[in-house]
């Protein structure tokens, strides 16, 4: 699942994995779980995540691969925001093969990712995703799912979005391409309703199989 910061990645890839019955792997999950655990990864990811930049390859990679050797994920698992660089995705290539992958490219309009961005929440119990407009829980600050407690990340701070911007646009849209000229990119209207965003994705992993 690729797009830019905000764009609805985390959103649908939770309910398609939910549906598929695959394990759904979020990177910035992952480092977000280092940092509150205060592990020496998370030390190292803080800086770059909290200024808007990519963390370094090697940590992400590394971080990653341990991830998807877990036996849940032996029969596929569902990718949220990996890989973000070329070199990501080549180490990603050199494991799985080169079309192993189906990729859904979610395209959003900078100026509606800012707006998602600065509302977004995110629950401490489940990683579960709100927006305090588009999404809003039924108790304000409380998970609907879990009861746990809902907080604001600290690189969704709008000068910290436009540098994920950047980032998004000099490292991550060339993957897009790497991936294009490979033939397994499936493109979705990510300005649209949650649910018609879903049918869209859905739509892409069945021509997929
Ligand atoms: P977004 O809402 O921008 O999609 P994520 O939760 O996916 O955010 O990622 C948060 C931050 O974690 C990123 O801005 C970056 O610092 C780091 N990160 C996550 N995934 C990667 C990756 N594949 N490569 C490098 N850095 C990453
Ligand atoms: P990403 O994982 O790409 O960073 P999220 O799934 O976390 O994006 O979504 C970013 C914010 O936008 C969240 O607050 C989420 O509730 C909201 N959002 C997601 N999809 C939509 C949509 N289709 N319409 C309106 N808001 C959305
Ligand atoms: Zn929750």
């Amino acid at each position: 699942m690729m797009g830019g910061p905000g764009a609805g990645k985390g959103t649908q890839a939770s309910r398609l994995a939910r549906e598929l019955g695959l394990p759904h792997v979020s990177t910035g999950d992952l480092f977000r779980a280092n940092l509150s655990q205060g592990t020496e990864l998370g030390e190292k990811a803080r800086g770059y995540m909290n200024g808007g930049k990519l963390v370094p390859d090697d940590l992400v990679i590394d971080m990653l691969f341990d991830r998807v050797s877990s036996d849940d994920c032996a029969a596929g698992y569902l990718l949220d925001g990996f890989p973000r660089t070329e070199a990501q995705a080549e180490s990603l290539a050199a494991r799985l093969g080169d079309t192993a992958v189906t990729v859904i490219n979610l395209e959003v309009p900078d100026e509606v990712i800012v707006e998602r961005a600065s509302g977004r929440m995110l629950c401490r119990g489940c990683n579960a995703i709100y927006h305090t407009t588009f999404n809003p829980p039924a108790n304000s600050g409380v998970c609907d799912t879990c009861g746990g407690g809902l907080y604001q990340r600290d690189d969704d701070q709008a000068e910290v979005v436009r540098e994920r911007l950047v980032a998004y646009h000099t490292q991550t849209a060339p993957v897009v391409a790497w991936y294009q000229a490979r033939g397994v990119v499936c493109s979705v209207d990510g300005n649209q309703v949650p649910d018609d965003v879903f049918a869209a994705c859905a739509a892409c992993l069945q021509e997929a199989v």
